[in-house]
């Protein structure tokens, strides 16, 4: 009895006033912005439970229901990035992944999800992590389990990287028996192997490194690192296994050969060309273009030692302007563009900024909220629980003062927070 009290305390210490709705609540507010595409006024949304039971106007609110008042806060659907690092928190994050036991980045690792959870990111896709260990799924099954408050974990242990590649070490001698932070592999038979560790140790994606990178050392984002046989390996597996892959894509041809494998997306995309995104069109993959973590870089690491190349290369190396337009053409033509940050320790509410970023490629704010919410939960597979505030669904909301479709920096700033019909978070 004592263990259980305790555990409980802990639920609640690890974030702020956790409050369970009553049975039956609807929540009322000024707008409402469903991630469909309509947007209500004078709204109420009908929980019960974990799920939404109801969307309309104020007519619809039972009789026995508690109101949960909101005033003139907009709500839309939770929000959800599709490609985050929660143990990457420091610049020089290989040698920091050294320092750390699995069970640090873990604790470290809920704080950073929690305080996502509370800016209103209710849904995560890791992109694979620096952990051996699989520490995140240690915290999702936690979660899960209601042992703490958390998002909804989806995602990849590792990246899979060839030698000398973004998920190996390559700033060391030779001689030191050094444990990567990304999964090394080489040729058919270690990716398969590759494959199927990740598999048999919680991942539901499938994460690789086709092309080089910009944080590591020593390889270049311009280069194809798989071989064809190493992505067709892969592939195999993963489609054996129905999980999606996920494909770290810099490089234009690494970017074409993926797609044509039929990964399911493509992570970052940086030296896209129309080839890519009408080859995208054709096999419907979709793309996450990662732009707030270029930001992140030039105004927090500008001086970084450790992340002088990634610094360089997106001032010079990478012609912004050729990417904006690039990137400006793919939402013009209708590839499925999501919303992920690359959130490598970024302040919690640094990564809504990338909803602002899509709006200056040209996506309508109404665009970049869905990018944010219905069109990564369709990526996910999870569209019957997750991405639009239907009844049915998970009850997983975000309130901002503001009105988002006017201003959508308003995402930098929620101000309530429900998940699974929990709220975590109520500003006033
Ligand atoms: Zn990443």
């Amino acid at each position: 009895m004592r263990l259980k009290i305790y555990y409980l305390a802990l639920t609640i210490w690890s974030i702020a006033s956790t409050e369970t709705l009553a049975q039956k609540t609807a929540i009322v507010c000024k707008q409402l912005i469903d991630g469909t595409g309509k947007v209500f006024q004078n709204a109420a949304i009908i929980v019960e439970a974990d799920r939404i039971i109801a969307v309309g106007s104020r007519n619809i609110i039972p009789k026995d229901a508690t109101i949960t008042d909101l005033g003139d806060y907009t709500v839309l659907p939770g929000l959800i990035d599709a490609h985050v690092h929660p143990f990457i928190d420091k610049d020089d994050y290989q040698i920091d992944h050294l320092r750390k036991t699995s069970a640090q980045k873990a604790l470290e690792g809920l704080k950073h999800m929690q305080d996502l959870l509370l800016a209103g990111w209710t849904t995560l896709r890791i992109a694979g992590d620096a952990d051996v260990a699989y520490a995140q799924f240690d915290i999702r099954n936690a979660i899960n389990k209601g042992l703490f408050i958390g998002p909804h974990i989806f995602g990849a242990g590792h990246y899979i990287s060839v030698t000398g590649g973004g998920g190996d070490i390559n700033f060391l001698s030779y001689e030191q028996p050094i444990i990567a932070d990304g999964l090394v592999a080489n040729g058919p038979e270690e990716m398969q192997k590759a494959v199927r560790e990740e598999i048999k140790h919680g991942s539901d994606w499938i994460k690789i490194l086709v092309t080089g990178a910009f944080m590591t050392v020593g390889d270049n984002p311009q280069d194809v690192h798989f071989s064809a046989d190493e992505l067709k390996a892969v592939m195999e597996e993963a489609n054996r296994r129905h999980k999606p892959v996920m494909a770290h894509a810099h490089a234009t041809d690494g970017i074409k050969m993926a797609v044509r494998a039929g990964v399911r997306s493509i992570e970052h995309g940086s030296y896209l060309d129309e080839e890519c995104i009408d080859l995208m069109l054709q096999h419907g993959t979709y793309l996450v273009p990662t732009l707030s973590v270029g930001l992140f870089f030039q105004e927090r690491y500008f001086n970084s030692k450790a992340l002088a190349k990634a610094v360089q290369l997106g001032k010079h190396g990478n012609d912004e302007n050729t990417k904006n337009r690039m990137l400006s053409l793919a939402i013009q033509k209708g590839v499925k563009v999501a919303l992920g940050t690359d959130n490598v320790g970024f302040p919690p509410t640094f990564p809504a900024r990338e909803f602002a970023e899509l709006v200056k490629l040209g996506m309508t704010p109404m665009q970049a909220i869905q990018a944010g919410t219905k069109v990564n939960a369709e990526m996910l597979g999870k569209i019957d629980d997750l991405g639009t505030l239907e009844a049915g669904k998970l009850a997983d909301l975000v309130a901002v003062k503001g009105d988002p479709l006017t201003d959508i920096t308003e995402l930098q700033r929620v101000k309530f927070v429900l998940i699974g019909g929990k709220i975590v978070k109520h500003e006033k």
